[in-house]
């Protein structure tokens, strides 16, 4: 078994990350397996070196290591590049020039109801959509939309099934009409970036060989779309593993601003490894 952890070194990690780093780590090493590290730092304008370097020191702290080196996003633009040609090549991609405003705009208008939630946000209503595929060499900074529509025709498939264990152990199925209403077609490039979380963390989860991928249940509905795009770029799938969310006390989910809960806040008061591992409820 290898298993990930896959932090953005845009903050401080807290409880929540301890929770889902420790959950991967103790799912490999129940079996001999190995725990690997993958800094996602694809958003260079957010990303501190800071903060990675925070990272390690945490995750060290906690009693965790990675034996192979770690994964860097922002090394790995040529992997993203040759997923996208890929796609663009089987005419599954197209160009996007939609403001987030435009969108909202779009969904606003009285005959289309209110809009569903993918996730990436609202689901997008395929303004630029084209009627046949986009010919050419691949733009390179642009906006690029997978063509679910598209996408699941070349897959040719009405449902897909992957394994879960965690939360929601067991066979999960997913059907073709929900990627189409609750996921839609999903933006692969961002400007400026040159690739997305959801074609980076495919396919760097296929380069690492990673056989189960942990991470919170606030992905699940990542994941049903993450299984589509392994598909498309002919990558195994790996078994998932969603965890509850660390809540803070009022129920709220951990977020990276959430600096109270912050692990290096809490070494820093005193408290050990052990009691992070209680606080979680490991
Ligand atoms: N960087 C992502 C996060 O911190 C990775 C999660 C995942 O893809 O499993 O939420």
């Amino acid at each position: 078994m290898r298993t990930r952890f896959a932090p953005s070194p845009t903050g401080p990690l807290h409880l929540g990350h301890a929770f889902s780093a420790l959950v991967a780590d103790d799912l490999a090493q129940a079996v001999g397996g190995t725990f690997l590290l993958r800094i996602e730092d694809i958003d260079q304008s957010r990303a501190r070196p800071e903060w990675e370097a925070q990272i390690y020191d945490d995750l060290r702290w906690l009693g965790l290591d990675w034996p192979e080196p770690v994964m860097r996003q922002s090394d790995r633009m040529d992997a993203y590049g040759q997923a996208l040609d890929h796609l663009w090549a089987a005419g599954l991609l197209y160009p996007c020039a939609c403001t987030r405003r435009d969108i909202a705009e779009a969904l606003s208008a009285p005959q289309e109801g209110a809009p569903a939630f993918g996730p990436d946000g609202p689901i997008y209503p395929g303004t630029c959509r084209p009627v046949t595929a986009p010919g050419g060499p691949r733009p390179r900074d642009a906006v690029l939309r997978l063509n679910m529509s598209a996408a699941l025709a070349h897959l040719g498939a009405s449902d897909w099934s992957f394994t879960e264990t965690g939360i929601n152990a067991g066979p999960t199925r997913v059907a073709s009409d929900h990627l189409l209403t609750h996921v839609g077609d999903v933006v692969l490039a961002r400007r400026g970036m040159g690739t997305s979380y959801h074609l980076s963390v495919v396919v760097d989860d296929a380069d690492q060989g990673i056989t189960q991928v942990v991470r919170g249940v606030d992905l699940a509905e990542a994941t049903a779309f993450h299984i589509v795009l392994q598909d498309l770029l002919g990558l195994p799938r790996p078994v998932y593993h969603h965890h509850c969310l660390i809540r803070d006390a009022k129920g709220k989910r951990l977020a990276k601003r959430d600096d109270a809960r912050a692990i290096a806040l809490y070494r820093a008061e005193g408290r050990t490894p052990a009691d992070i591992r209680r606080m979680v409820g490991l």
